[in-house]
């Protein structure tokens, strides 16, 4: 790695002296050292030593609709050209955006800010107003950004865990004893018992439909209905945190595709094209907390006409047909991936939704963040390098996935596929 690096590696030294680990946000660090890209088109980066990298990490998932997407450069060209970037009014481009949302993923209102973090932090803090409670029940594990009442059990040392009873791991210290409980993902008993011993004052219940910060788990059938029934029988919210399922998932993302309604969403990533943008949004009852002046929300980036360009150009390129065509692909990938483990009966599983996909290296399918931590993290970190040390950058540690954008082609993942092939035969020789 470091033979073929050795720009990146002076990047990082000389960037380490203005940034904090040389990276502008702590997850794009890795050992020894982050490669730094220069540019990127397409399903491909170029970096500083200038290699040629296929990217099948695309920006955590943001870059769906791949690099400099001709679609939204002509349309943020547009607006840079002859509409603006920065009113701080209302505006039609921002409310076209909001319909075409609207409309798109079944939502009565809807909110714009910058960043997935801020979309929970309101979210959250929406669903504080509307009950008038304060506790929030989040998964065991997951991660939803760097508000501090969901920085509770975000991937906790699995002695810290204990016993399903034993008090929350890592709690930020601005969080108030018992406003967070903690829940592991597919488990309604938990649940149950929580709610029974605390539902009055539980506000809102916080998870991401699949996660997608612990490789990709999926629900149990009926799980997710469970948990919408519990929330209902409790007068407590259901906040689907979409941030990284939105548009990977599907065409509205996976609340739709697995047919369970939240009362609030959370979007980010994929929705902005590359631009900075993210939304809450919900139903009208619970939205009318804005309204009414219950809770203010702020921002003076706010739906931005650059941003809003980028989004009107998502929402076109994102169609039914794209986004099939891109699964397809995913699909024909994972199931050679599938057919490598088997052959060589490596303890692997792959998982997949919508146009992601990932190995996890356990020796049960992961259903929760213990299975997780049971995974072999050496041979994943192994089987990255693997990659990366043939060009081919999918994000580092088993927390992301792979994702097929709109710009690959199925000889691209095929690509993925030989390696692993690779990968494989040195890993049974
Ligand atoms: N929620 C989830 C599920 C995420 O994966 C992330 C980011 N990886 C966030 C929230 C935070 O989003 P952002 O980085 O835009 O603040």
């Amino acid at each position: 790695f470091t033979a073929d690096t050795p720009e990146s590696g002076d990047h990082n030294r000389r960037a380490s002296k203005s940034l904090p680990l040389g990276v502008t946000s702590s997850f794009q660090h890795w050992d020894p050292y982050p490669i730094s890209i220069a540019s990127a088109r397409g399903a491909w980066l170029t970096d500083v030593d200038g290699r040629r990298l296929l990217d099948l990490s695309m920006g955590f998932g943001a870059m769906l609709v791949g690099h400099l997407n001709p679609t939204i450069v002509s349309y943020v060209e547009e607006a840079l050209q002859s509409v603006g970037t920065l009113f701080v009014t209302p505006s039609p481009v921002s409310t076209e955006v909001a319909e075409r949302f609207q409309r798109r993923f079944g939502l009565d209102m809807l909110r714009f800010t910058q960043s997935g973090t801020e979309s929970l932090m309101y979210a959250v803090r929406a669903a504080r107003a509307y009950t008038e409670r304060k506790a929030i029940i989040k998964i065991e594990g997951g991660y939803h950004g760097g508000y501090d009442a969901l920085q509770v059990s975000v991937k906790p040392a699995l002695e810290d865990i204990g016993p399903a009873e034993a008090p929350i791991p890592d709690v930020p210290f601005d969080v108030e004893a018992g406003t967070v409980h903690v829940v592991p993902y597919n488990n309604l008993e938990r649940l149950t018992e929580i709610l029974h011993e605390h539902g009055r004052e539980i506000a809102a219940v916080v998870m991401e439909p699949v996660i997608e910060n612990l490789a990709i788990v999926v629900p149990d059938e009926g799980y997710l209905a469970g948990v919408r029934a519990l929330c209902d029988e409790h007068g407590v919210l259901l906040i689907f945190d979409e941030v990284k399922t939105g548009l990977t998932a599907g065409y509205a993302g996976a609340s739709q595709r697995l047919g369970v309604k939240p009362d609030l969403v959370t979007l980010a990533k994929s929705i902005g094209g590359g631009l900075p943008l993210a939304a809450f949004g919900g139903t009208e009852e619970v939205m009318q907390v804005v309204v009414d002046g219950r809770m203010a929300h702020f921002g003076t980036y706010n739906g931005n006409p650059l941003v809003m360009a980028a989004a009107r150009a998502v929402d076109d390129i994102c169609t039914h047909e794209a986004l099939d065509a891109a699964e397809t692909i995913n699909v024909a990938t994972l199931d050679a991936v599938d057919e490598i483990i088997t052959e060589f009966e490596l303890p692997a599983h792959t998982v997949a939704l919508g146009v992601k996909g990932c190995i996890t290296w356990s020796p049960t399918p992961v259903r929760n963040y213990r299975d997780y931590k049971a995974t072999d993290f050496g041979v994943a970190e192994l089987s990255w390098l693997w990659g990366v040390n043939r060009g081919i950058l999918t994000p580092p540690g088993l927390d992301e996935q792979w994702l097929v954008s709109l710009a690959h082609k199925q000889d691209q993942m095929d690509v993925l596929v030989s390696d692993f092939r690779e990968l494989a035969q040195a890993l049974r020789s």
